[in-house]
Order: structure tokens, then C-alpha cells, then sequence
């Protein structure tokens, strides 16, 4: 299988060509040349698969050339070792708890399947990988625990002091071993910076050998369609089903059009968006006007141009209307989302996080009775407790994973935002 760039000026790559370049030069992204269809046997053997067998079935069509099949067993066993429960929240609602792995967010099944093909790629060479990695909080949190322990592979984190939440911070800076956090006076664009002048920077780029662990790579995209057919799996009535997602760069609701064209049967998808809502809007005028970013509550869905636009748009042959057909737009501004929260658990004993709230109340405003609505509940609440208090209008004693985190020593090294103090340090 070979994946081409969606702006299509490049030549297609393979698997792992595309897995190391992670962004094709001409700035488009990488997307399989066939999308594979699972055969009926898949269906009939599906209540039998754990995540990771679902794992390594999905995904082989798109790496054999490149992996082999015991190593991909190996790769999802390790990459996909975490629950991913569905749990009733109400009639015809269910909530996808993809929040059980190490970083508590979904960005963790990617991030370790990734982590898990780059190491694997660097065996057949002798000298490690270093992966640099900048970032505003949650993000880097997931892409460096899921490079915990790889072996060959050493990750070096930037990120700016005093701006990201504690929990962030300690997610961060506890892992040790082969992750190292990096503490920088300055901003997160200071840290993007210095991330992206060491890639450009000759003499570093002969001594070690550099590796990024960009958000679009494709080893983070393919493996998010998995937890689809995971759902699916799990629930009882599959008629008229309906996915929720809680979307800000669009590649987990881009993969569940992937798990659909690969033959899971899904009537349609919603675009959950907070009031950055430009898919929403595109859905509706077919415009597509990215305005300014407006900070909110549900913040890492605040973006205003999503990443992975120009793979929504390939997996409907850049067809509007078909998209419209396949995705409603839905978004919601803070006071309904902590409005949410509330009458969410009030009505359930069920509490959302900001995120997956929106995904909920998505459901609750447009499903028709003859629907059955999966909500993928990407966070789990404890990440945003401060928002969720506010909802409660109480104290929520955190669960006990967060109170062993938090006690756990923070180790950082400080440093300026100088590129030079950077350099000389990755050169030990
Ligand atoms: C990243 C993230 C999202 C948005 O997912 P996209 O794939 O970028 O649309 C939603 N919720 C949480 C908690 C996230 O971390």
C-alpha cells in the first residue's frame, strides 16, 4: 500500500517512508491509496477480538509491506493494552471512554501505535532515535508517554515553565528513563521555535539522528478508526447508529469516515464542535471561512483551520454534498456546555468532561427515536476538574491515579529560550 499527499505534487510514499516523513513537502497530507474493505468474517468474528486483534487486523492492509504480521500482533499488543469501555449513559446513549490509557485522552492510542512503528522502523540501525517534541500541555503529555521505555528511542520535551496545568506538568516531567522534560523560560512558541530550528540545524541534524512526532502523521491517524469497530463491537442495538464526536482537528472524526468506508455501519456522523465551528459552518454554507480562535472550556478543541480538513475532504472525493450527507454539524458555547455537565449527571450520575459534554448534548438535540448515539468521551473529567466543579457547583475528590501522579517528584531541566543553550545540551 502506498500513501499519497493530498495535494498530490509529491510521489507516493510507502508505510513507513510516510511514517518517517510525516509531512509530505508540499504540504498536503499523507492518505492510503486504497482504503481496504473488511469482509464479512470480520463482522461475524468481531464479538470475539480484543482492541488490539481488531488493532492489527485494521491495520495490516496498510503496513504488510512494511511490517510484518507477528510484529504488528507485537505492536498493537503493546500500543493497545488499555480499555476502552462503552457504558450506558441514558436510553439510546452511550458514552466511548477512551480516556484509560496512561494520559487519560484518546490522543494515547495514536501516539503509541506511533511510538511503536518509529522504534520498530530504527531497529535495523545501530543509533538511537531523538525525538523532539514541543508543547502548550496536552498533547506532548501523550506523544512522550507513549515513547515511555520504547527502546532505541529517546524523547526530549519541550515545554514553557509556569504554562501548563499541574496535572500537565507532572504527566510531563515523571516519567523519566528514556523521556526528558525540558522547562523553558518563555512561551510555547519559544519551545515550537527551538523545536523547529534544531530540525533545520545542519551540524545536529550529522550527529543525531532527528525524528518528529507530528499530530498528523499517519500512524497517529489510522489507528484512531480501530475504536469505532471497539464500539460497535461493544453495543447491543447497532440500528441507525450515530457517532458523536467532540472535534477540533478533525482526525478523529475524519477516521471514523475511514472505519465507515472500510464497512462498519454507521447512518451518520456529528461534527461536536465548540463555538470555533468551522466545519459546522462549512457543513451548512460550503464555505470554508476559518475565523480568529476563541478560547474556551473544551480547549483542545479550540482550533479555527483543523489539520485534517484535506482528509475529510479526500474520504468524500471532495464532494460537499456527500459530506453533508455523512457528517451534521453541530457546536455549543460554554454556559450550554457547563449547563451540560450538570444536567448530564443530575439526569445520570454520569459526568462528561468538557469535551465529551458537547458530544453528548449533540446527541440529546438531534437524534431521531429510532437512533442509537455513541458519544466519544475523549478526556476524562479529571483533566478539566476546575471546569467541572464549576458545572457541579461541588468538590470532586479526584481518583486516586491522580493523587499517586501528583505525588510523584518532578524532574526537569531548566533552561533558556536560547536556541544555543538548546543545541549545546542535545550534544550532551
Ligand atoms: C485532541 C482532542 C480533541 C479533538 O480531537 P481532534 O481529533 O483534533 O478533532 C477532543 N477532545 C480532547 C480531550 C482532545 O485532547
Amino acid at each position: 500500500m502506498k500513501f499519497y499527499s493530498t495535494n498530490k505534487k509529491v510521489d507516493p510514499l510507502s508505510f513507513k517512508e510516510a511514517v518517517i516523513h510525516s509531512l509530505p513537502s508540499d504540504r498536503g497530507l499523507y492518505f492510503p491509496e486504497k482504503i481496504p474493505t473488511l469482509d464479512s468474517d470480520f463482522f461475524k468474528e468481531l464479538n470475539s477480538y480484543t482492541l488490539s486483534e481488531i488493532g492489527s487486523k485494521i491495520l495490516a492492509p496498510f503496513t504488510h509491506e512494511d511490517i510484518p504480521k507477528a510484529k504488528l500482533k507485537n505492536i498493537t499488543e503493546e500500543a493497545f493494552n488499555f480499555d476502552v469501555p462503552l457504558k450506558k449513559v441514558e436510553n439510546g446513549i452511550y458514552s466511548l471512554e477512551l480516556f484509560h490509557g496512561p494520559t487519560y485522552a484518546f490522543k494515547d492510542i495514536g501516539a503509541r501505535f506511533l511510538a511503536r512503528c518509529l522504534a520498530y522502523f530504527n531497529e535495523s540501525h545501530n543509533q538511537e532515535v531523538t525525538i523532539l517534541v514541543a508543547t502548550s500541555g496536552d498533547t506532548g503529555g501523550a506523544v512522550a508517554s507513549g515513547f515511555y521505555d520504547v527502546d532505541g528511542v529517546n524523547v526530549v520535551i519541550l515545554y514553557p515553565s509556569g504554562k501548563v496545568s499541574e496535572l500537565q506538568e507532572k504527566q510531563l516531567t515523571t516519567l523519566g528513563k528514556n523521556i526528558t522534560a525540558v522547562e523553558i523560560d518563555g512561551t510555547f512558541d519559544d519551545c515550537q521555535n527551538m523545536v523547529k530550528q534544531a530540525f533545520l540545524d545542519k551540524e545536529l541534524n550529522e550527529t543525531l539522528n532527528l525524528s518528529s512526532a507530528n499530530s498528523i502523521n499517519i500512524a497517529r491517524w489510522l489507528p484512531q478508526s480501530i475504536y469505532y469497530f471497539e464500539a460497535f463491537k461493544q453495543l447491543q442495538n447497532r440500528d441507525n447508529l450515530v457517532f458523536s464526536v467532540p472535534s477540533g482537528n478533525y482526525g478523529n472524526l475524519s477516521a471514523g469516515l475511514l472505519a465507515q468506508r472500510m464497512g462498519l455501519s454507521v447512518k451518520h456522523f456529528i461534527a461536536a464542535s465548540n463555538q470555533n465551528d468551522v466545519i459546522p459552518r462549512f457543513l451548512t454554507t460550503e464555505q470554508y471561512e476559518p475565523l480568529k480562535t476563541i478560547p474556551t472550556l473544551s480547549n483542545a478543541m479550540d482550533v479555527s483551520d483543523p489539520s485534517n480538513y484535506p482528509r475529510l475532504m479526500e474520504l468524500v472525493n471532495g464532494k460537499h454534498a456527500e459530506l453533508r450527507s455523512l457528517v451534521k454539524g453541530f457546536s455549543m458555547d460554554d454556559a450550554h456546555t457547563l449547563e451540560t455537565i450538570k444536567s448530564c449527571f443530575e439526569q445520570n450520575s454520569y459526568i462528561t468532561d468538557p469535551h465529551g459534554a458537547i458530544g453528548y448534548q449533540a446527541l440529546k438535540d438531534t437524534m431521531t427515536a429510532d437512533e442509537n448515539g455513541i458519544f466519544l468521551e475523549t478526556a476524562h473529567y479529571c483533566k478539566f476538574v476546575s471546569t467541572v466543579e464549576k458545572a457541579l457547583e461541588k468538590p470532586l475528590s479526584q481518583p486516586g491515579f491522580v493523587s499517586e501522579l501528583m505525588s510523584k517528584p518532578k524532574k526537569s531541566i531548566t533552561m533558556s529560550n536560547s536556541f544555543k543553550e538548546f543545541k549545546s545540551f542535545l550534544f550532551g
